[in-house]
């Protein structure tokens, strides 16, 4: 199988915003785009995008999981980085247009529809590093992807860093590319210095998430994660396994934890930790490493709590049991 998110569909859905107004968006091939050298996007990170995914039922259906709370992330992302504002309706037909387009390519499970919305600031303006871009690009890409872990399920090793931040604090919950280009010397860093696989970023203390995962403190029957403000992304997966948490009766805390409480709770026999994000929906998380030390959650292992809510999840998403929150979007 190829690498997950290197496989793209032929087309996608785009839409203009030049002279005050969107373009009627398009399905048009995706292969290339033309910007000019001097685009706002190339220069001064005018850029967001989205991750979400449709999913094969047995009946033959295409469903499309929380797509409306992805949109709403995506506009909230490009009011804050300035970007031409966009209704929801068009982002949302823009999706199920392209969708629709290829729902004979969406894998089955344990496959999925990566759906990217992507939005970019395109005014050719080298000028305007304090100022916003008049012109932007929307566009939806399709990427179809296999069993995320085909190649096992093997804990990872988090480094915690508490000197380090993953992007400035007030950017914390946009999903932007420059936030990511900002995570990734810590990470490289990490993997060569103590063979760690991510970052989880705790600044002055403070266990935040990691490059592209939020983290999820499992101490039995009560899930503990960092209560919502601007510093961090609000992950849709986050918000689900919370949810799902509390349907089966489990205690969900969302308040600050320092990297102290982390460690102490981590040695206890049932503690769990794990990361959550569309791509994994729950990644177990074995090992934390802190000045040079490292330290087992519980056992090590992945847990079964890990593997109970990733299943009561994906159960949604795979159509095997009753969606009741209304999650999925038929198209
Ligand atoms: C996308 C992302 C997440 C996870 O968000 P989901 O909506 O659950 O996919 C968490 N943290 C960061 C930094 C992200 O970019």
């Amino acid at each position: 199988m190829a690498a997950f998110g290197s496989v793209f569909m032929p087309q996608m859905t785009l839409a203009a915003f030049e002279n005050s107004n969107w373009s009627t968006p398009e399905l048009v091939s995706s292969d290339a785009i033309q910007l000019h050298p001097g685009a706002h996007v190339l220069h001064y990170a005018s850029t967001c995008f989205e991750g979400l995914k449709a999913f094969r039922h047995d009946d033959g259906s295409i469903n499309i999981f929380r797509m409306d709370r992805n949109v709403k992330r995506m506009q909230q992302s490009s009011e804050l980085l300035s970007l031409p504002a966009f209704d929801e309706s068009m982002l949302e037909h823009m999706i199920i247009d392209v969708v629709k387009h290829f729902s004979g390519e969406v894998p089955a499970p344990p496959g999925s529809m990566y759906i990217r919305p992507t939005h970019i600031g395109t005014e050719a303006a080298i000028g305007k590093a304090a100022s916003p871009t008049h012109s932007s690009m929307l566009y939806v890409l399709l990427s179809p992807v296999g069993d995320y872990f085909s190649g096992g399920d093997k804990a990872l090793r988090l480094l915690l860093e508490e000197d380090g931040s993953r992007c400035a604090a007030h950017m914390g919950m946009v999903k932007s590319g420059g936030n990511y280009a900002s995570a990734l010397q810590p990470i490289l860093k990490a993997r060569a210095s103590v063979n760690a696989d991510q970052v989880l970023f705790c600044p002055n203390g403070d266990v935040q998430e990691t490059g592209a995962a939020n983290f999820l403190l499992i101490d039995g029957n009560e899930i503990i994660t960092k209560a919502l403000d601007t510093s961090f992304l609000h992950g849709v997966t986050r918000d689900s396994i919370l949810t799902i948490a509390k349907d089966l009766g489990m205690t969900v805390s969302e308040r600050e934890l320092s990297v102290e409480e982390l460690l102490e709770r981590a040695a206890k026999p049932n503690c769990e930790a794990a990361l959550s994000g569309t791509a994994a929906v729950l990644a177990p998380v074995g090992t934390l490493i802190h000045d040079g030390q490292e330290f087992s959650v519980g056992n090590g292992n992945t847990g079964e709590t890990t593997l109970k809510l990733r299943k009561a999840l994906n159960d949604i998403q795979w159509g095997k049991t009753e969606d009741t929150h209304g999650w999925l979007t038929k198209i």
